[in-house]
């Protein structure tokens, strides 16, 4: 089988379950415990800080691991409701869903959200965020890289706009889960308050994640007060172990992989432009490819229905998705591809294809020597 859907998740590193597994063995003890065993899973939880905030760009206090980027996004989002239940809240119209319903969630209970689209090509500008800051906007959210079109968002420049408007009163918040280990990430270069990291988006494990917090907030838990209170909860030592090994092997090698992910994705675009009536979205994808991240690819193949060609290419053995993972649960449509203006029946006949560091040549010419001999029939029966 070939796998392209590595935004959604990734094959874990063989090494990294082993070290998962042998932690779990070896440092079972309860890091909070004060035995000789609970003070070396502690030392443990503390070697895994410094590495995670090392290879974000960081400091150890700024990082608290989680079970995820849907955690993560949930926790910044939901803290809003110990303040006020009438203030203001910014987000992009392309973020995740994990941050996306969380913001639906607010607009439920009381406060108003202003959703920012983003130009044609799938990036916001500026701009348009600051002028969607109000007086009463406590938190502005805007994704680094979106997990559907790998549209590279202008993230420090939004930030320093949004500050020089409203100072330190907003709260920005970036989910940087498609760009880290793809794109540098230097998160105190960035300029925001908080961010999401997912560990299994880079051959880490599944079920830990990262929430980077400038400042600490308050948050709607309570419980032991493990990870200074912002994530109560016996930690997931074997989880953070390992996941912080794999997020400092995927920041090391990243130049590397984006290189050859360039290199994969240029072929990829050029076999599928060569198919009449295949569309590469956004199209600016193809003129400024250095926006976009080389490990994501959305095409449409009008008018075959995104399911139908995803399902076709499963049975050949190519696993790729239609849209987010995440979206497939709810047969939402295409918030993100909508946001952007492309024409239904355009992003309805869309899958997205992703790609990461042990995605070969081999794969992706198997892959476009398929398409190209199946899917124009597909296409034509359809029409
Ligand atoms: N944010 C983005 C951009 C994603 O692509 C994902 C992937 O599912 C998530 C958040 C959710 O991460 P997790 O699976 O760790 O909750």
């Amino acid at each position: 089988r070939v796998y392209l859907d590595w935004a959604a998740s990734s094959p874990p590193d063989p090494e990294i379950l082993d070290l998962q597994r042998r932690v779990a063995e070896d440092m079972f003890a309860n890091p909070s415990s004060l035995h000789t065993m609970g003070r070396k899973a502690q030392e443990a939880l503390h070697q895994a800080r410094e590495k995670a905030a090392l290879s974000l760009g960081t400091t150890t206090e700024r990082i608290y691991f989680t079970s995820g980027a849907t955690e993560s996004n949930n926790i910044v989002f939901t803290s809003l409701l110990l303040r006020r239940r009438d203030g203001h809240v910014v987000t992009s119209a392309i973020e995740h869903s994990s941050a996306w319903e969380p913001a639906l969630l607010l607009k439920r209970l009381g406060y108003e959200v202003t959703s920012v689209r983003p130009r044609s090509d799938g990036i916001l500008t500026p701009e348009d965020v600051v002028e969607a800051v109000r007086p009463d906007t406590l938190l502005v959210s805007v994704m680094l890289v979106n997990n559907e079109t790998g549209a590279i968002q202008p993230v420090r420049e939004i930030a320093e706009a949004v500050r020089e408007r409203a100072g330190r009163r907003v709260h920005i918040h970036s989910d940087v889960v498609q760009a880290v280990g793809k794109i540098p990430v230097d998160l105190e270069a960035l300029g925001v308050d908080s961010a999401s990291v997912s560990m299994h988006k880079f051959r880490g494990p599944r079920g830990v994640g990262i929430l980077y917090l400038a400042r600490q907030i308050e948050v709607l838990y309570a419980g032991g007060g493990q990870e200074w209170g912002m994530r109560p909860g016996t930690e997931n030592l074997p989880g953070i172990v390992a996941g912080s090994e794999a997020l400092v092997r995927a920041v090391r090698r990243r130049e590397e992989g984006a290189e050859q992910a360039s290199r994969l994705m240029g072929r990829l675009i050029e076999g599928l432009c060569e198919m009449k009536g295949v569309q590469i979205l956004p199209e600016e994808r193809l003129t400024v490819p250095e926006r976009y991240s080389p490990f994501i690819l959305t095409v449409s193949f009008p008018p075959v229905p995104g399911e139908v060609i995803q399902r076709v290419l499963n049975d050949a053995g190519f696993a790729v998705s239609t849209g987010s993972a995440c979206a497939s649960h709810k047969g939402k449509g295409r918030r993100v591809l909508d946001a952007m203006g492309i024409p239904e029946e355009v992003s309805f006949s869309s899958i997205r294809i992703s790609i990461g560091p042990d995605t070969t040549e081999d794969d992706i010419e198997e892959f476009l020597r398929y398409a190209r001999k199946e899917l124009p029939l597909l296409m034509k029966v359809a029409r």
